[in-house]
């Protein structure tokens, strides 16, 4: 067998190893079972792929998306690689020549979707076709709690236990939950070889900025990149298609991408997206894991991913040729409640749901952070880094005060009424601003009331914010948002800790026109798309109904 050096040049035309790919190829030739956490873009299908070729008998590699499958049989064929596929797309003539060349030893590799697992003949036809080595892409899939669950791929343990052949498994997730379901459900009765490593993407500029007119905001962030390829991820369908909108009219080529579109429709998106240069995609999480573009120039996001590892996905699309890539993700107090409760109100068991406000949190501390963004991304994944110079605090320096007197002074207000009001009106009482509903409350009496005066209104939104994001009040959905203090906050409150905050640069109020105080054009379709979604819904069920689909 010639050696991997000679076939990464000689098969995949490659004159070196990317960073971390060497090691998990040696092991996998040497037949070790293997578990690489590789960051997207890193090349993780060569880890497989380049085995596959140095070691004896058939490689069968379990993928997810179909689009995928067919990309890389297309590439390793023109490479000169006998590799095939099985999935639901073939036509009956490609299914067949696969078995063919099952029959007669001649296929190298072979994708299949998780799906054939469930046909119990594929199993037995597989013992008989002298596998050495089962690859499991995107392993993340067998994940039960996570986003891309697939159950079929709860049957590769049985296919591994069949072939009793080493298994190599990938993925680009990070955290360690995930990791430990991995091992638990591919890994049973073994332990594998763990590779992670490599998940700084240098090339990519990160930013955050808090919401103040989110529709400006992007349109400016895209603005200034006329021209180049880019996609805005939004937190709803809806917004999507306002938002693509928003792009055209400002001169950009934009598309809308959500999981409620035709097939047909997401298709023909894909393909633009993957063929044009200067195209911008307005999409759900539903546009991603098969979208492999390398120059996508930019990734915003118009709204707060859910979590850390969605976040380093999404932005983990840009810039995977290496060449500088720009990021930018909006937050506000409105996103820390969707997404609050989004895990609250969904169906995963209590402790999922302690990990994913966990995950949620990770996140909101990287978007309140106060040095370098990469250091606190990277230290997530287990990472040590210096700063990189390559974000938007490193750029700028964040003004930074001590906020404990303000953040013990907010507790105090939400403490003393109850933990019953939102932002709004706890700013009013501790800014000493008697409104009707403060004066109805009776709240003008509370010791609290005024004692903020020090600080402006802004200041205020700024640290209530933060207190949200370092997960010192939480909003309660069963209660409209009302904001509840959470245990984290108790040391503060008896003065046992202090805390840094950062002074917000959000642009003053006056500069835009008071009716968007009311009404954002931002909002406007988003609220007559869902005012048709209801009508239609309590049409058919008779109910009245009220949805957000978020993807
Ligand atoms: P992942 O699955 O980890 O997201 P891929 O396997 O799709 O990444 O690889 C991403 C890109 O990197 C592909 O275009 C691939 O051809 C390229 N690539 C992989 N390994 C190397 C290498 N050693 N040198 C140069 N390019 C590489
Ligand atoms: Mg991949
Ligand atoms: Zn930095």
């Amino acid at each position: 067998m010639p050696s991997a050096d000679t076939i990464l040049s000689s098969v995949f035309g490659f004159s070196e190893f990317r960073p971390g790919q060497e090691e998990v190829v040696d092991a996998v030739c040497a037949g070790e079972d293997v578990l690489a956490i590789m960051p997207t873009g890193g090349g993780k299908s060569l880890c497989f792929q380049l085995p596959a070729l140095a070691r004896e008998g058939l490689t069968v590699v379990i993928s997810p998306l179909i689009a995928l499958m067919r990309d890389q049989v297309r590439g390793l064929r023109e490479a000169g690689v006998a590799a095939g596929a099985l999935t639901s797309g073939n036509t009956p003539e490609e299914t067949d020549a696969v078995f063919e060349a099952l029959e007669d030893g001649s296929l190298k590799i072979l994708y299949m979707a998780p799906e054939r697992l469930a046909h119990g003949g594929t199993v037995r036809l597989l013992s008989r076709a002298g596998v050495g080595l089962l690859a499991v892409d995107e392993a993340h899939c067998v994940s039960q709690w996570g986003h891309d669950f697939r159950p079929d791929y709860l049957r590769i343990g049985d296919l591994r236990r069949a072939l009793d052949v080493p298994v190599a498994a990938f993925t680009a997730t990070a955290d360690a939950e995930t990791r430990d379901e991995i091992i638990a459900r591919l890994f049973p009765d073994t332990a594998p070889r763990v590779f992670l490593r490599g998940f700084d993407r240098p090339n990519i500029h990160l930013a955050f900025a808090a919401k103040d007119s989110p529709r400006r905001q992007i349109l400016d962030f895209a603005g200034a990149r006329k021209g180049q390829s880019g996609i805005v991820y939004c937190g709803t369908r809806a917004k999507t298609e306002g938002l693509a909108q928003a792009l055209r009219e400002a001169g950009h080529m934009a598309c809308h991408y959500h999981g409620g579109m035709e097939a047909e429709d997401r298709r023909i998106v894909e393909t633009r997206f993957q063929r044009e240069d200067s195209l911008i995609v307005v999409a759900t999480v539903a546009f991603g894991m098969g979208v492999d573009k390398p120059d996508i120039r930019w990734v915003a996001h118009a709204d707060l991913p859910k979590s850390i590892e969605a976040y380093y996905q999404e932005i983990g699309r840009a810039g995977r040729d290496g060449a500088p890539a720009e990021t930018l993700t909006l937050f506000g107090p409105d996103d820390i409640r969707l997404r609050r409760s989004q895990i609250d109100e969904g169906l995963a068991p209590p402790e999922r749901k302690g990990a994913d406000h966990g995950r949620l949190n990770a996140l909101l501390g990287l978007a309140e952070a106060l040095r370098c963004r990469r250091q606190v991304l990277l230290s997530y994944f287990g990472e040590d880094s210096a700063a990189c110079g390559n974000c938007d605090l490193c750029d700028t320096a964040p003004e930074v005060f001590d906020g404990t007197d303000a953040v013990r002074k907010a507790l105090s207000a939400v403490l003393r009424t109850g933990e019953s009001f939102g932002a709004g009106h706890l700013i009013d009482i501790l800014t000493g601003n008697a409104t009707d509903k403060v004066r109805q409350r009776g709240h003008e009496d509370l010791p609290t009331f005024g004692v903020g005066r020090d600080l402006d209104k802004r200041t205020w939104q700024g640290v209530f914010r933060q207190m949200m994001g370092h997960d010192l009040l939480r909003p309660d959905a069963a209660r409209h948002g009302a904001l509840v203090m959470t245990d984290a906050a108790r040391p503060l409150l008896r003065g046992e800790t202090t805390i840094e905050l950062r002074r917000d640069t959000l642009r003053k109020a006056a500069h835009r026109p008071a009716v968007r105080a009311l009404v954002s054009d931002e909002d406007a379709p988003l609220l007559s798309a869902l005012k048709a979604k209801r009508r239609a819904l309590a049409e058919a069920a008779g109910v009245p109904a009220y949805v957000i689909f978020t993807d």
